[in-house]
């Protein structure tokens, strides 16, 4: 099949409609940049409670999904994104999606979120024949939409229209894999035939992510480290094994950056606007940033993060570092929530730092854009990190990152070495191995950067003209489709 392809995208989260990280920024960039390459792509999404109301479009008809004898009824509406005409499904289900969250409060997940994303996959593979729209191949994102592959090869193996239904399962993130307890095997949808070690029994609890993996025709992950990462211990959480069995159906394929959304030179959420040749409005920036967090109005070196404050974003070498870092003359912003241990802290560091650090909790869309553009470097110390979009939205808002050589930051931070200097390629400052130590050396490091201001300028022009458009990364999507529909 080499023309345009009919995409079903089914995923947990999309900008505008629900995002807590990186898969909703995907999951809005993609279908755009398939469908600016002539494809069909339809994305599908629970109704979540908290959708604005003029997003969630109209009511288009029922569905139901049967489990264990017992069936469970919902409706399916059909939205738009805005300003485009790409259909956006949203599958409606009070109960299980008229909440807060989408998948818990706080650090607490939904007891019942086994229940709640397997029942969404199969009123995705009941509403869907209702469009009348036949699709050449299903796009799956992480554990809440895996049991869609597993479904398609085993209780719907005989469906007219899913029998021989291609799947695409792209893993975001291997560290949440939907584990839950064996009792709620009814409550998947599968037999208990697939409670082993080959399908999706881990250690003696079902685990959703495996699912995917295993019954997927094709498999992904966002960073072409990554997909060799999660196949060693050092990232495979476990499932390494079973990954490697799939090695030949596994690749990587680098996210992108929404350049509508990610632009300084047309952002509207930053008080002035700036590009490579024009760099007055970043300096315009920097002062509203200081402004806005109360920092001092000084010029020194702001270093920020934007990011969910939790173990694998290394957050705990930057609180180890902090006493350490604030004896220089910089000043630290961090916008961010997650373990309260970490808040707490972070908290508590800020408060004894008036003027020089910045702790904002919570989330906050229009401030990580003026953190973005008014900062001088940014802080990624993650222990792992599949792809990682915020290094790439420092670099091209003029913000040297500052990361550990891990999964996607590894594949599109180049690291300031005199080499890379000298050939004008480097684009950050890089770490080899995870340690608090290593961290404080890459700010140590940093801060020579900044004080040479002709390497300093080099290195963030260099970021800033770096291209992380979608339009390479969605046709290696298509590609992995084509090939999945020749050997579904
Ligand atoms: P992950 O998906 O693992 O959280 P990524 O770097 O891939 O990490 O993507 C994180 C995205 O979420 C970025 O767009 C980042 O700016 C955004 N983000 C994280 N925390 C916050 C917050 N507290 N407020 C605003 N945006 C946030």
């Amino acid at each position: 099949m080499s023309g345009p392809l009919n995409i079903l995208y089914v995923t947990s989260e999309v900008v505008p409609f629900m995002k807590t990280g990186g898969l909703a920024d995907v999951s809005e960039a993609l279908p755009r940049a398939l469908r600016a390459q002539g494809h069909d792509v339809r994305v599908v999404l629970p109704c979540y409670g908290t959708i604005p109301e003029d997003l969630k479009g109209v009511r288009s008809g029922p569905c139901s999904a049967r489990f264990n004898g017992d069936s469970i009824f919902a409706a399916w509406r059909t939205a738009r994104f805005p300003d485009s005409d790409m259909p956006v499904y949203l599958i409606e289900h009070d109960l299980y999606f008229w909440r807060d969250h989408p998948y818990g409060k706080g650090n607490t997940e939904y007891p019942d979120n086994l229940e709640r994303f397997c029942f969404f996959c199969m009123a995705v593979l009941d509403f869907v024949p209702q469009t009348g729209w036949v699709p050449d191949v299903i796009h799956c994102h992480d554990w809440h939409t895996a049991t869609i592959p597993a479904y398609i090869k085993t209780r719907f193996v005989d469906h007219p229209l899913w029998g021989a239904m291609p799947t695409v399962f792209t893993i975001h993130n291997l560290a949440y894999q939907g584990r839950f307890a064996s009792s709620l095997m009814p409550k998947t949808g599968l037999g208990w035939e697939l409670f082993t070690p080959k399908y999706v029994e881990y250690y003696g609890d079902i685990n959703l992510m495996k699912a995917g993996i295993t019954f997927a025709s094709k498999l992904n992950t966002v960073s072409r480290t990554y997909a060799k990462e999660i196949q060693t211990e050092l990232a495979g959480h476990g499932l390494e094994g079973v990954l490697r069995t799939r090695a030949d159906d596994l690749c990587g394929i680098q996210n992108g950056v929404d350049l509508a959304v990610w632009n300084p030179t047309s952002d509207r959420r930053i008080p002035a606007n700036f590009s490579v040749a024009d760099q007055a409005g970043k300096r315009v920036c920097k002062e509203a940033l200081q402004t806005r967090l109360g920092l001092d109005q000084k010029d020194v070196p702001i270093f920020s993060m934007v990011s969910r404050l939790v173990w694998d974003k290394g957050i705990s070498a930057l609180v180890t570092s902090l006493d350490q870092l604030l004896k220089k003359d910089i000043q630290v912003v961090l916008l961010g929530s997650g373990d309260l241990s970490f808040e707490q802290a972070l908290l508590k560091v800020a408060q004894d730092n008036p003027g020089k650090m910045s702790v904002t909790i919570g989330y906050n869309e229009d401030l990580a854009h003026l953190i973005y553009a008014g900062s001088d470097f940014y802080m990624m110390p993650s222990r792992t990190e599949p792809c990682g979009l915020s290094q790439m939205y420092s670099m091209l808002y003029g913000t040297i990152p500052v990361v550990h050589r891990t999964g996607g930051l590894a594949d599109t931070v180049t690291d300031a070495t005199p080499g890379n200097l000298a050939s004008q390629t480097a684009t950050g400052i890089v770490f080899n191995t995870w340690s608090d130590r290593a961290f404080i050396n890459a700010v140590n490091r940093a801060l020579r950067l900044y004080g040479d201001a002709s390497a300093f300028e080099q290195v963030r022009r260099t970021g800033m003209r770096r291209d992380f458009s979608w339009e390479r990364s969605a046709r290696e999507y298509v590609q992995l489709f084509r090939e999945a529909v020749a050997a579904p």
